[in-house]
């Protein structure tokens, strides 16, 4: 998933390797580039069928895409591509071919039989599910943890935190938040059996003439996302759902993100504003804390 991996898992260690397991087979089902992937058969013959975990994946990423009203789009990846950010070689491309590539990007033109597996895209179309395969994957890892028994993990997919139960002692997980705009945690949410998925513009970027552009994408203008946050946190009970919202909500900005908060009642969420003023949802308030460098960071609570 071109991530590094933590697992810290209280219990028999042969465990690691069965939840290790769980996530290269997700990966194998759905890489983008990977030629014997579902996904890249069906992005190559615009036909296919998901098997197994990867079915669940996409049923649940197009659920994702219609609740968030487009601002998770899991056909971005032209866009995504045209930016360099598949293969590292960075560059803004011209307006015209952001043009042309944006008819490309309309999930609602994917077809999905949840009975047999089978998608159809048009031509031209490229299924991604980057944007929640880490949670999903780190949520099917967690739950194959729960079935064998462990009551005590900590699985960490390159910042998307999975908590099973609570530390071995009793007390909560202490997951960080990284400033995003520094390397330090700005702050320590206290959590158990929750997942904790941060989408930030830190994670992958690149400068030019003075202007940052990060590998999140608003598909409805085909540049990165410029909604004023440059990082959104999400907490909840599924993986999915939150790095589902954790990309989409940082799209979508601090007012829509907010709004659709007060309609949910599935996840919490931490939102940084560009002027590194922090709003954390009111579910947040009793686990939230800063660490003592950010100890003078502006902290609003958001309430339903
Ligand atoms: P990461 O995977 O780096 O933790 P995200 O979960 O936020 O971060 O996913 C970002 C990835 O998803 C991007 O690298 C890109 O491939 C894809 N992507 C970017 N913008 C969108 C979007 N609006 N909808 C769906 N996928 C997106
Ligand atoms: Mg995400």
């Amino acid at each position: 998933m071109d991530t590094s991996i933590e697992f810290n898992i209280y219990g028999d260690a042969s465990l690691l390797k069965e939840a290790q397991n769980v996530l290269t087979d997700l990966e194998s089902e759905v890489s983008v580039t990977d030629p014997d992937s579902e996904i890249y058969k069906i992005n190559q013959d615009g036909t296919g069928t998901l098997t197994g975990n990867a079915g669940d994946l996409m049923q649940e990423a197009l659920e994702m895409c219609r609740r968030t009203d487009g601002a998770l789009d899991i056909s971005v990846y032209p866009i995504v591509r045209a930016w360099g950010f598949t293969t590292e070689e960075y560059q803004v491309p011209e307006e015209t071919e952001i043009e042309s590539l944006l008819p490309l990007v309309d999930y609602t033109k994917i077809q999905y039989d949840t009975a047999t597996g089978t998608v159809s895209i048009p031509k031209g179309m490229t299924i991604d599910l980057g944007s929640i395969a880490k949670g999903c994957g780190g949520q099917l890892a967690a739950q194959l943890l729960r079935e064998k028994g462990v009551t005590s993990a900590l699985l960490n997919l390159g910042g998307n935190v999975q908590a099973i139960g609570s530390k071995p002692d009793g007390s909560p997980w202490q997951v960080g938040i990284q400033d995003p705009t520094g390397d330090t945690p700005m702050m320590v949410l206290s959590v158990s059996d929750q997942a904790v998925i941060t989408s930030g513009g830190y994670e992958r970027y690149f400068e030019q003439d003075g202007k940052t552009y990060w590998h999140i994408m608003d598909p409805s203008t085909g540049h990165p996302a410029d909604s004023g946050l440059c990082s959104v946190t999400v907490v909840g009970k599924d993986g999915g759902i939150c790095d589902a919202l954790s990309t989409s909500l940082f799209v979508m900005g601090l007012e829509k993100a907010a709004a659709l908060w007060q309609q949910s009642n599935d996840f919490e969420a931490v939102f940084v504003t560009d002027s590194h003023e922090v709003y954390i949802t009111e579910g947040l308030k009793d686990c939230f804390a800063l660490t003592e460098d950010h100890a003078d960071t502006n902290v609003k609570v958001l309430e339903k």
